[in-house]
């Protein structure tokens, strides 16, 4: 079997309203599985830095602009096959605040997109890695 890596970015959104805190959440349109929003570095526009591709995805995928609150970005991988390659993937997950703009704006590689509370957020997402991914900010994210 062939090998191949990929790496991308996105962003782990949330946004304060009152003392409530809520969560960006995508469904993907293929897989279905409930994430973050991310995608590949540079698929567009080679040479782009980390940050920026985390930023476009957030704003692409969860229809909303938001801004990085952590430089440090947390990173998961897995991996998966597509026709005959196994697939490595690397991604990046930058703590972000929410600005302006609504989930129901996202593209077409998203099917749905919506903030939830954190209890909601747990229960919904489908990967485990993605809900290390999301401890983790929190901490980052309770400590300031
Ligand atoms: P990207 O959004 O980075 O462009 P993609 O849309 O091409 O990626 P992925 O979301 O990486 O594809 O999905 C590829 C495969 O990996 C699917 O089978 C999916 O179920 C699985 N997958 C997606 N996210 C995770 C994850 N966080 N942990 C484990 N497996 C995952």
């Amino acid at each position: 079997m062939k090998h191949k890596e990929e790496v991308s970015a996105g962003g782990i959104v949330y946004k304060k309203i009152d003392s409530k805190i809520l969560w960006l959440i995508t469904q993907h349109s293929q897989h279905k599985g409930w994430s973050f929003p991310k995608g590949l570095i540079g698929d567009e526009n080679k040479g782009e830095p980390m940050e920026e591709a985390a930023l476009r995805e957030v704003q692409e995928e969860g229809g909303v602009k938001a801004k990085i609150v952590n430089k440090e970005p947390v990173k998961i991988s897995y991996k998966y096959r597509f026709e005959d390659y196994l697939i490595d993937k690397n991604v990046y997950y930058f703590l972000m605040e929410y600005i302006s703009g609504d989930p129901k704006d996202h593209d077409w590689e998203v099917a749905e997109a919506r903030f939830l509370p954190q209890d909601e957020l747990l229960q919904t997402l489908s990967f485990k890695t993605d809900k290390e991914a999301f401890q983790t900010i929190l901490d980052k994210f309770e400590k300031g």
